[in-house]
């Protein structure tokens, strides 16, 4: 990682793990999911106010290190008012940058502010912290109404 992109990986992630962005239950979410990272003791819940297909609004609350916490602060600034497909596919490329060597060129670009944690991919352990919420989020796409289970 270059020296600027560690500074704007440390200032970004001080400062959202600081004051995280949206860190309540948004008031109509009608979908939710948790996501447990037992490696690190990380463990967020995701709210969604999905409607038509797009990404009202989002929430998260829950404890975690501050890779995880900043991450799920960073997404739900990122996915809010989105198409389902959009953040599905902004997903795909967040997850491509941590574990890929080679980005696509479209995806880097379309990353925006996500792209700070691309410094992540040198510690394996960490990705799963940054991913957390992805991950949770994505299960409460999917989760019209009945818990989400691990099985
Ligand atoms: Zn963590």
């Amino acid at each position: 990682m270059s020296a600027d992109l560690r500074e704007l990986y440390q200032s970004v992630i001080l400062d959202h793990n600081k004051a995280p962005r949206n860190f309540c239950k948004p008031k109509c979410a009608n979908r939710s999911a948790e996501g447990i990272n037992p490696l690190c003791g990380d463990q967020l819940t995701v709210y969604l106010t999905v409607e038509d297909g797009i990404v009202k609004d989002v929430g998260f609350s829950g404890t975690g290190c501050a890779i995880s916490t900043a991450s799920a602060s960073l997404m739900t600034q990122s996915i809010k008012g989105k198409k389902i497909e959009d953040v599905e596919h902004l997903f795909a490329g967040f997850h491509e940058m941590l574990t890929s060597d080679k980005l696509s060129k479209t995806r880097d670009e379309d990353l925006g502010k996500l792209s700070v944690f691309s410094g992540v991919r040198e510690f394996p352990m960490r990705v799963k912290c940054a991913t957390l919420a992805w991950h949770a989020m994505t299960e409460a796409l999917h989760n019209t109404g009945q818990s989400a289970t691990t099985e």
